[in-house]
């Protein structure tokens, strides 16, 4: 029998428990696995660099991640099941890890299960097509290095790019004149260049409430949020302010809906979001999905082409909780690719979907805790889609309820402190052994040294 032939584009986070789950499957005489990844290491986002726009290749920089900066969500709402922090690390550790820290943890994971040998570096996927009489998917690469293009065919294809890359940029009159720095927050390398300086930042999402919090740890002078929507109501420092959407900016002068305005701006960041762009992909496959948007349009589960069952997208949908959402939803593909699962009748896919697009259409925008039970309703859909064969259990570990009470327990905790909603620890929500409450040993505000081995020196010799 001729073996299943599987591409995944992308070695980020989803691409990697992608091919973590069909190598669990143990199943390697039945596929031929092969993962593009156009970066020239795993890990996606959660690579530093200190490069913006174009790389040496050509291509565009995919890193949004900044220098110092930390996760903004406790590490106990993406640990992997089957790889806890403390077995990755051998120390108990606080809930908020910088990033090289959840670099070196989704790595390792993937180093202890060599999982490199799937993946081809230097590698960028540039078309994808199915080919209906053959009844395979056409995909062109490009190696970097060389520059030579090879036409491969596939029998199922994974798209794991991510959309956090391509930047939301919006025109505002008067921005094209601003004398001072304008950048989007994927060029944000680290708040050290605007030490001392008056900062604008447009949006009013997390990338906002980040960006403002480590400009003015590292010394802003002062910090303007304006963003569309009502302030969540932080208590910010007397250095950050939040104002209404800005209407023009007229030399340094920001002048806001209100009629408000405030000179002397020195640098404007957008913080305004990311767009999905998956330009490789045939436009009948290509998915478009709004901004805003929480649950992608044309799939089934937020995963399966409607039109094109053989041909998946992963961490789609707008996520709260991605590395749990991805080992789900890989999971559920490796299933239902292998047979082992199989889906109801495709004339229900978009019924469900339907239902899906309804219950979010209903929601109050930017209520935090009603997105996580969609999303938590969405996970638990998925297990029961895997419930179906018992390969799963570390999957079944995830307590949904604790995950709902510690995400609310976690949003309180930032409206109480802003600045200081990382120097609180949270239990495991995966029931997992060896997990323990730690307190940090040095409020983040306070912590600029946040290299691997400076963090983890703090926790290991309290063994
Ligand atoms: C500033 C910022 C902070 C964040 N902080 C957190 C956080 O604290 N906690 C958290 O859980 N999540 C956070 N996230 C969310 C983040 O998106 C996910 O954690 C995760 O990185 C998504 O994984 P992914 O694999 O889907 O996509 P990515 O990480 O974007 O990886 C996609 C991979 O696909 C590759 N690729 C793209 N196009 C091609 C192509 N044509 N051919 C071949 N390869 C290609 C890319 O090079 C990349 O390696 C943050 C996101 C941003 C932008």
């Amino acid at each position: 029998m001729s073996k299943l032939r599987i591409a995944i584009i992308g070695a980020g986070p989803s691409g990697l428990s992608q091919l973590f789950a069909f190598k669990q499957a143990e199943q390697e005489e039945r596929i031929e696995l092969v993962c593009f990844e156009r970066q020239s290491d795993w890990g996606g986002l959660w690579i530093y660099t200190s490069q913006i726009g174009i790389d040496a290749h050509g291509e565009p920089v995919h890193s949004s991640m900044y220098r110092h900066l930390w996760s903004n969500a406790p590490k106990e709402l993406i640990e992997y099941p089957d790889y806890t922090f403390y077995h990755h690390f051998g120390c108990f550790l606080p809930s908020f890890l910088p990033r090289a820290l959840i670099y070196d943890y989704l790595t390792g994971r993937a180093k202890a299960n060599n999982l490199r040998r799937y993946i081809r570096f230097n590698t960028a996927v540039r078309h994808v097509d199915f080919d209906d009489d053959k009844n395979e998917f056409n995909v062109e690469v490009e190696n970097l290095n060389t520059g030579s293009t090879e036409y491969l065919s596939f029998d199922r294809v994974i798209v794991a790019v991510g959309h956090h890359h391509v930047p939301n940029m919006i025109n505002i009159d008067g921005v094209d004149q601003f004398p001072g720095r304008v950048l989007h927050s994927h060029e944000f390398r680290g708040a050290d260049e605007f030490v001392g300086l008056n900062l604008l930042i447009i949006g009013g999402s997390i990338s906002a409430e980040d960006i403002a919090s480590e400009c003015y740890k590292f010394g802003a002078q002062l910090v303007i949020i304006s963003s569309r929507e009502e302030p969540i109501g932080y208590k910010w420092p007397a250095e950050i302010k939040t104002a209404p959407i800005l209407v023009r900016m007229e030399g340094r002068k920001a002048h806001f809906k209100d009629g408000s305005s405030v000179d002397n701006i020195d640098a404007i960041i957008f913080c305004t979001g990311y767009r999905h762009f998956y330009p490789f992909m045939a436009k009948r496959f290509r998915l478009h999905c709004g901004v805003a948007e929480i649950i992608p349009p044309s799939l089934y589960k937020t995963i399966f082409w409607i039109d094109q069952p053989y041909l998946a997208y992963l961490g789609a949908a707008k996520y709260l909780y991605p590395f749990s959402l991805f080992e789900l939803q890989t999971a559920l593909v490796r299933d239902v690719f292998l047979g082992n699962v199989k889906l109801p009748e495709k004339d229900q896919w978009q019924a469900d979907l339907n239902e899906w697009k309804k219950r979010e259409k209903a929601m109050v925008p930017f209520d935090i805790l009603v997105w996580a039970d969609l999303e938590l309703d969405y996970m638990r859909d998925m297990l029961a889609l895997l419930h179906t064969h018992d390969g799963n259990q570390p999957l079944s570990n995830f307590d949904f309820d604790k995950a709902q009470k510690l995400l609310k327990k976690y949003s309180e905790n930032k409206l109480v402190d802003i600045l200081g909603f990382r120097d609180i620890s949270y239990e495991s929500t995966a029931g997992m052994e060896n997990t323990k409450l730690v307190q940090v040993c040095k409020p983040w505000l306070e912590n600029m040294d946040d290299t691997i081995e400076s963090f983890l020196i703090n926790y290991r010799e309290k063994l």
